[in-house]
């Protein structure tokens, strides 16, 4: 088989892994690894924009109050002020990649305003926003000579010092790479590297409905977690208020920036509820709304509310994008029908745990993007600040590795993937309903609102799911779905424990046994 060799290994094409590999590639061989297309991830589906103080009307330190908010307590201060202080250079460069971000009729940058900021500063390219900053990168990174991607090739496990051979006595707690499986030929190679990025994004399809595209399976932070690796946070999910209510297909995403730009929300007796739960109406924080909408679909028994859009003369114009999709899936005519929505899972606040520069607990792996927990996010994720981090982040990581002095790994022999196993196809079927069934008890038991009870029930759930598809992982040749499930089992089970551990509620993270936020849980939730 040989190992292919490199300079940096990225796993995962978005903003994060994308932004990191433009900048080592001027520095040394760069190998992206990345487990569909190129373009697919979460990055390409953001619609309302990335947040940045671009205007003399804002400030860096309102920024950080904004976030500092929303976190509910446990933000970490450094990581945001790294955040919102770099973000507006990042914003400049990203520019400068040729990224089109929309503009005003006088040429300025239009900037949009969402839940929980106290100004507009939303840089968004009208409501494709990550598909314009996804396009711009990955055009440059397809043009770089020292970067070379691989697609449909997923990452099944980091390379340790467990598996490595040769005289490795002083070392310990180290990655060299990653074993990957090519999805075509079915083939496990091994990435040895000097360096190895997390940039794999998130991991919300654990969640029955959720926002996210079928690659958001938590595979990174899975890796790290078995390999050791510190984790934090994980109970901290954030489910989107507003995704399209279509029970045949896809959830696809109606972006906050419908309601900062005036879309009230309704239940089924055309009432605007909002008023009843926070001053702030239907731009409180993400958590609030979420939790409002299930509440009322709770109360009145329905499977969704509705948005109102059809009282403001520009949604056509200002969001091509939903206007069309909704026309396209459910032929609504969203500027004279309410579009029908409910809340999804949308974002992982929690990850793997970094320090300002982007490294982890594990010598030379480092971890930048959805996959990653810098601090900056808290107990609750400031709407458009997650594209902000990738980018500040993984320019940060970048800065850090090449000031580093590379040591001589030489000797290191890394042995071959170990391919002998059997394939029952009738037990991988009874494998593939665990993975229906995951996602929905995850749904049930660990979703917006969540009690002692049934945490409990989720936690007998997983550990037996955990422990069946880890046990067929062991006897079974790999292929991607089987990869993914034993991450997302992975993810619940982090999931569940974390939120066990957790006896109050505080930002996404709210349980009816203890209602109220205690001082003693003013911490991160660690998970070794
Ligand atoms: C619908 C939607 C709307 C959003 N809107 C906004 C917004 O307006 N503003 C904002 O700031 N944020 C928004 N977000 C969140 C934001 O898009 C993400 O947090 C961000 O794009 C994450 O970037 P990333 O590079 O970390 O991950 P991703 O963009 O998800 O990229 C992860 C990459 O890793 C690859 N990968 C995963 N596992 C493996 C593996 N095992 N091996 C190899 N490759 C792997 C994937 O294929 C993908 O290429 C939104 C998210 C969604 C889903």
């Amino acid at each position: 088989m040989g190992v292919i060799k490199s300079d940096f290994l990225v796993i995962g094409s978005g903003v994060a892994g994308l932004t990191f590999a433009l900048k080592a590639a001027d520095h040394g061989k760069v190998h992206l690894i990345t487990k569909d297309k190129a373009s697919e991830g979460n990055t390409r589906y953001a619609q309302g924009g990335v947040a940045a103080v671009t205007s003399c009307s804002d400030h860096v330190e309102l920024h950080k109050e904004d976030t500092m908010i929303a976190g509910a307590g446990l933000c970490h201060e450094d990581a945001v002020e790294v955040l919102v202080k770099e973000g507006p250079e990042r914003i400049r460069e990203l520019i400068e990649l040729g990224t089109q971000f929309s503009k005003n009729d006088d040429g300025s940058y239009s900037l949009a305003k969402e839940g929980g900021h106290s100004r507009h500063r939303i840089l968004h390219a009208a409501d494709l926003t990550g598909a314009e900053i996804e396009r711009a990168l990955l055009a440059r990174a397809l043009a770089h000579p020292n970067i070379e991607i691989f697609e449909e090739h997923i990452g099944v496990d980091l390379i340790t010092e467990h598996h490595a051979l040769g005289n490795l006595t002083a070392d310990f707690n180290i990655c060299f790479g990653a074993y990957v499986l090519n999805k075509k030929t079915g083939k496990v190679l091994a990435f040895q590297s000097d360096f190895t990025l997390l940039a794999s994004g998130g991991a919300s399809r654990v969640y029955l409905h959720t926002t996210n595209p079928h690659v958001a399976t938590g595979d990174g932070l899975a890796m790290a977690y078995r390999a050791g690796v510190r984790i934090a946070n994980m109970e901290f999910v954030q489910f989107h208020p507003t995704s399209l209510y279509d029970p045949e297909g896809e959830t696809f995403l109606i972006s906050e920036a419908l309601r900062g730009h005036g879309g009230i929300l309704r239940n089924e007796l055309s009432e605007r509820f909002m008023e009843k739960y926070d001053q702030r109406l239907e731009l409180a924080p993400r958590d609030v709304v979420a939790r409002s909408i299930d509440s009322e679909m709770k109360r009145l028994g329905s499977k969704h509310v509705y948005l109102d859009m059809t009282h403001l003369p520009d949604t056509a114009e200002r969001f091509p994008n939903i206007f069309r999709h909704c026309q396209e899936a459910l032929k609504i005519d969203i500027t004279k029908e309410w579009i029908p929505v409910v809340p999804a899972a949308h974002y992982m606040c929690g990850g793997v745990m970094t320090n300002l520069s982007g490294l982890t607990s594990m010598q030379n792996l480092y971890a930048t993007g959805e996959v990653a927990q810098t601090g900056v996010h808290g107990a609750n994720r400031l709407a458009s600040n997650s594209l902000l981090e990738a980018l500040v982040f993984s320019h940060n990581a970048f800065k850090k590795i090449i000031q580093k002095k590379r040591r001589d790994f030489s000797k290191v022999v890394i042995p071959e993937w170990n391919e002998k196993g059997l394939e029952n196809k009738e037990e991988w079927l009874l494998v593939r309903h665990n993975m229906a069934q995951l996602r929905k008890t995850m749904w049930d038991y660990v979703g917006i609102v969540r009690s002692k009870e049934q945490l409990n029930r989720a936690y007998r759930r997983m550990r037996l799911l955990y422990e069946e598809v880890e046990d067929y992982y062991k006897r079974t040749k790999v292929s991607g779905e089987l990869i993914e499930l034993r991450n997302l089992t992975a993810i619940a089970y982090m999931i569940v424990i974390s939120a066990q551990r957790r006896h109050e509620s505080r930002g996404l993270h709210y349980m009816t046994d203890y209602p109220e936020k205690k001082e003693e849980f003013l911490k991160d939730t660690i998970i070794h």
